[in-house]
């Protein structure tokens, strides 16, 4: 737990009305967490106050529709996650009222508005969960530095990782740790694994007098500026705390299925039934504790005789997340490959045709398309399902940065996590953590292992259910009269693969074999003219490839 002390005063000017003498509430700031059980930054908010001002900000540039964006949704968030998000403000809303309180939800740039209800109400204290991403860290220091100067007492507890980063880093000399392992030797036991959590209240301090602050409900979508038919279909995972703990009690209440969870064991086309969770998106928005999640887990393994172990086990999944999270928070420019001194430099390609068809689900790959569609349609996918698009786009076959997959992922996903989403594309994309990249997962033979007759295709791509098992992996295979039989021409009503795996994946392993080699030359020291001159060799190699297979038939 953290708390801020006072800092010197800004040139923010304290509002009469707010002298302290007159001050008796707590405001608590949801941004994630949003959730009543476990939630230290309401514990703090709650304790000893009068008042308590329990606000939400919507941002209307996350929040609002933005018909430019390539698909529906705000200009940074599509609008699966925009709706999980709103469930999630109702059911916290409803919690809320249920103990005598309720959600205040304001409109504007977040900063702003906080600075405007520490102005207007009688507040001695500001409340909320800290927040490792860099926009909320840039943000919560306007804020921090605001209340402090008007002599409001900020608290802003650690409890959306089981671990404070900080801590870690600390603990590790000052850098993060790079590897899983490295990462549990350092971390050890988190101190919640033994603590008693706060799980509910008989009741919350009223809300005070809010004032001219323009206080309204949670909005629905529609009062956003979205339509009721903006999405063919929606995701079938609603939002909210409620939804979370009972999702949490379901997934956990087989101790066999958590005794003997092993990822990456588990079949990623299982759409019905997921193979995994699906607690991601809880865990994303704070509606579940990550603390609480652990307990759960912890006791469970106590009741079983055996239980697989990190980094496989399902309590080893939640410590993958810890990880990239410590990762994350210590790394400088995570979210890029410039100025990451622990990613790879590599010239990707730019080719903006082949990064909309692989984000549209237009590869002529039926495996991928398939976990595109499913990206677009739900917002959630299963970790390998994950894997494989991702190494698609990057090291398998379109050789397209790893950036461009992050930024379709980061709107797209429901879970989207700052985090855990650059952490994984770099891994997947071998510029860091996993260096691998002879590797690689077939678009083809992969997903047929899991999934022979191909359901999980046919369920996100109607346009190919009817083509028999043998060629639903390969359609472009079928002769013309299964394809019209099927009512499936390939080049007409389904794209033709856009690449041959074969040989554009041996292409990728050429330039990634370069690039390994020029990041080894350079001790990490590549710079701009150094991608430049590889990538202008790549293409006089790939230019003379060419030309010598163009050669070959005449040889005959
Ligand atoms: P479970 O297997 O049930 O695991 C339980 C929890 O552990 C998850 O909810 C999640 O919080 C955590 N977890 C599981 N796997 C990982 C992992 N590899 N790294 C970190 N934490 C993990 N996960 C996100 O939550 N947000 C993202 O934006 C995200 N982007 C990804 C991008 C790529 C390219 C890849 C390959 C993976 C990404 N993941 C992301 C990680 C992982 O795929 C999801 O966390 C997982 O599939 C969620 O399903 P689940 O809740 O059923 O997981």
């Amino acid at each position: 737990m953290q708390r801020f002390s006072v800092s010197s005063p800004s040139s923010y000017r304290l509002n009469p009305i707010t002298s302290m003498a007159t001050r008796s509430g707590s405001l608590i700031w949801f941004r994630k967490g949003l959730r009543v059980h476990d939630n230290p930054a309401l514990e703090f908010a709650s304790k000893g106050s009068e008042f308590m001002y329990p606000v939400f900000v919507i941002d209307p540039h996350y929040m609002e529709s933005d018909p430019s964006a390539f698909s529906p949704g705000s200009s940074r968030a599509g609008v699966n996650r925009i709706r999980f998000l709103l469930e999630s403000l109702k059911d916290l809303d409803s919690s809320l009222k249920k103990l005598g309180s309720r959600l205040l939800v304001l409109k504007g740039e977040p900063g702003e508005v906080l600075v405007r209800c520490l102005q207007e109400l009688k507040v001695k204290r500001l409340c909320f969960e800290y927040d490792t991403d860099p926009y909320y860290q840039a943000l919560d220091v306007k804020v921090k530095d605001y209340a402090s100067s008007t002599g409001v007492e900020v608290i802003s507890p650690v409890s959306h990782t089981l671990f404070n980063p900080a801590h870690i880093i600390e603990k590790n000399g000052g850098k993060p740790p790079l590897s899983y392992q490295s990462f549990l030797k350092v971390a050890g036991e988190p101190s919640c694994a033994k603590s008693e959590l706060v799980m509910s209240y008989s009741s919350l301090p009223p809300i005070g007098d809010v004032g001219n602050l323009g206080i309204s409900e949670v909005p629905s979508l529609e009062e956003l500026g979205y339509r009721d038919d903006e999405q063919a279909e929606w995701t079938p995972f609603r939002g909210g705390e409620s939804e979370a703990l009972k999702r949490l009690t379901k997934s956990i209440s087989d101790k066999a299925w958590v005794a003997n969870f092993e990822k990456p064991k588990g079949d990623p086309s299982a759409f019905l039934k997921p193979a995994t969770t699906v607690l991601s998106p809880y865990l994303k928005f704070g509606c579940l504790s990550s603390r609480y999640f652990y307990q759960c887990l912890q006791n469970i393994y106590k009741d079983v005789k055996k239980h697989t172990s990190p980094p496989v086990s399902l309590l080893g999944q939640l410590l993958w997340r810890e990880f990239f999270y410590t990762t994350a928070f210590g790394t400088p420019n995570f979210d890029k490959m410039k100025g990451n001194r622990i990613c790879k430099q590599i010239p990707w390609n730019e080719d903006h045709a082949m990064l909309a068809a692989w984000r549209d689900g237009k590869t002529g790959y039926p495996w991928i398309d398939a976990i595109m569609v499913q990206l677009l349609k739900w917002g959630w996918m299963h970790h390998l399902a994950r894997h494989c698009v991702a190494c698609f786009l990057t090291r398998g076959d379109l050789f397209i940065h790893w950036e461009q997959g992050r930024d379709v992922f980061e709107r797209l996903l429901i879970d989207s996590d700052w985090a855990i989403n650059n952490g994984n594309w770099m891994w997947l994309s071998c510029s860091s953590f996993f260096y691998q990249y002879n590797r690689i997962y077939s678009p083809i033979s992969f997903g047929k292992k899991y999934d022979p007759d191909g359901k999980y295709i046919r369920h996100f791509l109607p346009v190919l259910k009817d083509m028999p098992k043998q060629y639903i992996y390969e359609p472009w295979t079928a002769p013309l009269s299964v394809q019209t039989k099927a009512n499936c021409i390939v080049g007409k009503d389904y794209p033709k693969p856009m690449v041959l795996h074969d040989s554009a994946s041996k292409e990728c392993k050429r330039k990634m074999g370069e690039a390994y080699a020029l990041n080894k030359k350079m001790d990490g020291k590549v710079d701009e003219e150094n991608l430049r001159d590889l990538r202008r060799k790549l293409e006089k190699d790939e230019h003379e490839e060419s030309k010598i297979r163009n050669q070959r038939p005449k040889l005959k």
